[in-house]
């Protein structure tokens, strides 16, 4: 896959230096250049080709629209825009790419505040919006219900249960984000890649057999790759005994919440890398089963559906949250 940054005019040393760092994460499996023109880019692009721009200016958004854009690779549009010029133009921006594969990113605004994003992050958003899971996949079988113990019926009940909750308290706006997964024998059940939490289908959950965390590879089984985040759900149940069930789930008013700073983890990292997985997993075990991954979202383990339902309710009553 090839990312490639339009520096377009404000994009300082400072800034590509940010992105060269982070970008270096995941080297091996995409690569990344810098260019001041699109007539650089390769006419005939393959699909999996992104073009990403960075405005830090008005100016620089009435270049892109003057632009013509290529139809067959995802653009991004990332802002940094003051407080002043993101109210002025955060509208005009939206409406101006709406019917184009344009994916924008913008500043969070959270409890009142600008949040901007970082460059590791618009890299994910790439990510994200092309070939989604970073993990090296092994699909052994298509067949689930051999790998487990218990009817894969009374399993799929339960993450149904677990789907409630996220319903209840609408946690989830983006329904096909997180994830949910439950022990089951020696391995982990858990929801299929770009599944609708609040209605899982019947052929959207995955078996993870076995993961080889540190190398990022999944061996596992059913019709659908497992969600991009198995990997940390694999070494949580792996490392955390009492833990049976795991919910993740993005819900900005927890992810950005200063209230909640003991349960975030110290850096972005990542999604679907070992290093989160490996930071949240370290966090959990250290803070009652739950924790923020810094920038991204909310991970919950616990023994019992019951109890993971009380441990959410306590962080929304902590934080006043009636939902
Ligand atoms: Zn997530």
């Amino acid at each position: 896959m090839k990312i490639y940054f339009h520096t377009l005019t404000s994009m300082d040393q400072l800034q590509k230096k940010c992105f060269a760092r982070s970008y270096q994460g995941v080297r091996q499996q995409y690569s990344c250049e810098f260019v001041n023109n699109l007539l650089e880019v390769p006419f005939d692009t393959p699909s999996d080709t992104a073009i990403v721009f960075v405005v830090a200016s008005p100016y620089d958004f009435e270049t892109i629209k003057g632009l013509t854009l290529p139809k067959n690779v995802l653009i991004i549009v990332a802002y940094y825009l003051h407080e002043k010029d993101f109210i002025s133009i955060h509208i005009d921006m939206l409406d101006a790419f709406e019917h184009q594969n344009v994916h924008v990113i913008y500043p969070n605004v959270v409890l009142h505040q600008l949040r901007y994003p970082s460059a590791a992050k618009i890299i994910d958003t790439v990510i994200h919006n092309t070939i989604r899971s970073k993990f090296i996949s092994i699909q052994e079988s298509t067949e689930i219900q051999k790998y487990m113990p218990e009817a894969l019926e009374v399993e799929f009940n339960r993450m149904k249960e677990i789907s409630n909750i996220i319903k209840k308290h609408n946690l989830n706006p983006d329904h096909y984000a997180g994830s949910i997964a439950v022990r089951a024998g020696q391995g982990t059940l858990i929801t299929s890649t770009r599944t609708d939490k609040s209605m899982i289908p019947d052929d959207r959950i995955s078996y993870i057999i076995d993961c080889e965390c540190t190398k990022n590879e999944i061996t596992w089984a059913g019709t659908n790759r497992p969600s991009s985040e198995a990997s940390m759900a694999y070494l949580a149940f792996k490392e955390i005994d009492s833990a049976k069930v795991l919910l993740h789930f993005h819900f900005k008013p927890m992810t950005y919440s200063p209230r909640l700073n003991l349960y975030r983890t110290c850096r972005y990292e990542p999604y679907g890398t070992y290093l989160e997985a490996r930071r949240v997993v370290n966090k959990l075990k250290k803070s009652d089963g739950f924790a923020i991954a810094k920038g991204h979202g909310e991970i919950f383990i616990a023994e019992t559906i019951h109890q993971l339902s009380d441990k959410i309710d306590a962080v929304l009553a902590f934080l006043n949250i009636e939902n």
